[in-house]
């Protein structure tokens, strides 16, 4: 059996809410997505001391509110798809959506469909203007990876491929680098995958506030500007890697942060060295430092 790999960007999100007691065994039921046990205890906890456990009572609730009335279709050996077709009817254009990006992430970064996928798109009630991760999201869980997409980027097949693509890359990239992948880097290769278009950056961020960035409180123009800047510098980021050697080679950076030697992971592990220093030296021959630089 696996142990947990939190997802670092989420957990980074949420913050260190369910520590206690009670709020560990919910989260525990939610990791094995048994939805109904999850939300009973979460239900009897409610929010949490200040409504600090609000945003994962509020994620176990859309997800567990949609379980309950969802139908679950099994596309292929890894890929499920859950949803309510009262709430949102999915034709074959839709399905095809889902398996053609699946399919061609997959081809781009070289993955084997090692990991089972389940794909929820989440009942149209539960979307919040204030919801923590609204656009979609992905948590790495013990019987899947989940992906769950709010049904407003559903309806339109082009839309669902693209939510569908971005967040399919972050399952790839969560277990290829097992959670040491930076955001930047995270976000840049996902935008490169759903076929973002370039859009204009404003003041060009290091790879520390370009990180720090993605954490900016969404729910406000200032901050939401801020962390569609952050999107938009990582995909010119990884474009700029993409023109130097194309989908192989970010194959291979995907891979190159768990591939170490003692001597790497001394460096990573007790000298602090950033990994994605390393994988970047081992496949392009650069650091952070110039390849920000150069990509501006
Ligand atoms: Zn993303």
């Amino acid at each position: 059996m696996r142990e947990p790999r939190p997802y670092a960007p989420l957990t980074s999100r949420y913050g260190s809410i369910g520590q206690s007691g009670e709020w560990h065994e919910a989260i525990e039921a939610y990791y094995w997505d048994k939805l109904p046990e999850s939300f009973a205890i979460a239900e009897a906890l409610g929010a949490g001391f200040g409504g600090g456990a609000l945003r994962w009572y509020r994620m176990i609730e859309g997800e567990a509110l949609t379980r309950q009335r969802a139908e679950i279709k099994e596309l292929d050996d890894t890929l499920s798809i859950e949803h309510d077709p009262r709430d949102i009817e999915l034709g074959d254009e839709h399905l095809h959506a889902i398996q053609t990006a699946v399919r061609t992430v997959a081809g781009r970064l070289g993955w084997d469909f090692s990991m089972a996928v389940r794909t929820t798109i989440l009942l149209a009630e539960v979307d919040a203007p204030w919801h923590g991760a609204r656009f979609g999201y992905c948590v790495d869980k013990y019987p899947y990876d989940k992906i769950c997409i709010p049904a407003r980027a559903a309806y339109d097949p082009a839309h669902l491929y693209e939510v569908m693509a971005h967040e399919f890359t972050h399952v790839i990239t969560l277990n290829l680098t097992q959670g040491r992948i930076p955001h930047w880097l995270d976000e840049g290769l996902a935008m490169l995958m759903e076929n973002a278009p370039a859009r204009p950056i404003g003041q060009w961020q290091d790879p520390i506030a370009l990180n720090a960035a993605f954490e900016a409180d969404r729910r406000d123009d200032e901050g939401l500007a801020r962390s569609s800047a952050a999107y938009s510098q990582s995909a010119q980021i990884v474009r700029y890697l993409h023109s130097i050697g194309g989908d192989a080679k970010l194959a291979e950076l995907v891979r190159a942060f768990t591939n170490n030697n003692l001597w790497d992971e001394i460096k990573i592990n007790l000298l602090g060295e950033p990994s994605v220093e390393e994988a970047l030296h081992e496949v392009y021959g650069l650091g952070q430092k110039s390849l920000f630089e150069a990509a501006q």
